[in-house]
C-alpha cells in the first residue's frame, strides 16, 4: 500500500504516479545529494537560494552566515526546500516528449532557528561527520566567534513529497517506428582525484573520507 501524501499541497498531481511520500525514499534522496534550492520571500518576492544541506533524522538543516539574507529572513517563515538529482537525459522521437530521468524531493515548512552556541555546534559536527567521516576531530576547533556568526535553519520532514523520474522513453506506440535514434543519456557524478591545498604542509596524507567521499 503506497503512503499517502501528508497534506493537500504535497499531493503530486502531474504525473502523481512518479510521486512517493514514505520516509526511505524520501531520506535516501536527501543523503544522496547536499545540494538543496531554499525557496522564499523576500520583500514580496520569490528567492531561490542553493546552499548545503543535511538530514539528522526526520529534520532537514542548512547554514550560512549570521549575515546572510536567507538566514536571517527565512527564520520562522514557509519555505520551500528542494533537492534534485540528474540522473539521465531521455531522448524520444518528438520534441515533446524528451524528459529528464531523476529523483527530487520538496519539502515545505516554517523554517526553525537552531538556537543555542553548543546546539550550533553539535549540528555542524553532525553535518562534518556526515560528509567527511573522522573530519571534525582532526580539525582546528570551533571558535564561539565562529559559532555566533553562524546561523543554522531546520524543517522537519512532515511535509515532504519525492518524485522520480526512470527508464526509457515514452513515446506513444504510433511514434515507434520513427526513424530517429531514441534513448537514455545515463548521467553520473564522478569524483576527481583529490587536489591537495597548494600551502599544504608537507608530510600530511590523504585522508579516507578524501578518498571514499561520493554523492548521487
Ligand atoms: C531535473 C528535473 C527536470 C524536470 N523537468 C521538467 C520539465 O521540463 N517540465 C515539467 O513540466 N516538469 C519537469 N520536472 C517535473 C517538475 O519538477 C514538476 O513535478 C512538474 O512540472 C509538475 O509541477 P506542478 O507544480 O504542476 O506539480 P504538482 O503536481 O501540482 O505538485 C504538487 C505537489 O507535488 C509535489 N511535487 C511536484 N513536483 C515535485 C518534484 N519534482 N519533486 C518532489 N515533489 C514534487 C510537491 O509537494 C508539490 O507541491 C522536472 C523535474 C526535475 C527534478
Amino acid at each position: 500500500m503506497p503512503h499517502p501524501p501528508p497534506s493537500p499541497r504535497t499531493r503530486a498531481r502531474r504525473l502523481a504516479y512518479k510521486a512517493a511520500y514514505d520516509r526511505d525514499t524520501i531520506h535516501a534522496i536527501l543523503d544522496a545529494m547536499p545540494v538543496a534550492h531554499i525557496g522564499h520571500i523576500v520583500d514580496g518576492f520569490p528567492v531561490v537560494t542553493p546552499t548545503l544541506q543535511w538530514r539528522e533524522g526526520d529534520r532537514v538543516y542548512w547554514h550560512g552566515s549570521s549575515a546572510s539574507r536567507m538566514q536571517k529572513r527565512a527564520a520562522g517563515e514557509e519555505v520551500c526546500l528542494t533537492v534534485t538529482l540528474t540522473d539521465g537525459m531521455v531522448l524520444a522521437r518528438s520534441g515533446l516528449e524528451h524528459s529528464v530521468n531523476y529523483r527530487s524531493v520538496m519539502v515545505f515548512g516554517r523554517a526553525e532557528l537552531v538556537e543555542g552556541a553548543a546546539a550550533k555546534e553539535a549540528h555542524l559536527r553532525t553535518m562534518m561527520e556526515q560528509l567527511f567521516p573522522g573530519r571534525w576531530e582532526s580539525l582546528r576547533p570551533i571558535t564561539a566567534q565562529e559559532l555566533k556568526a553562524t546561523r543554522i535553519l531546520s524543517l522537519p520532514l512532515t511535509e515532504a513529497s519525492a518524485k522520480i523520474g526512470a527508464g526509457p522513453p515514452t513515446d506513444p506506440p504510433e511514434d515507434r517506428a520513427w526513424p530517429v535514434w531514441a534513448g537514455v543519456l545515463p548521467i553520473r557524478l564522478t569524483m576527481g582525484p583529490p587536489e591537495p591545498a597548494p600551502d599544504l604542509a608537507p608530510g600530511i596524507p590523504t585522508p579516507d573520507h578524501a578518498r571514499t567521499y561520493r554523492i548521487g
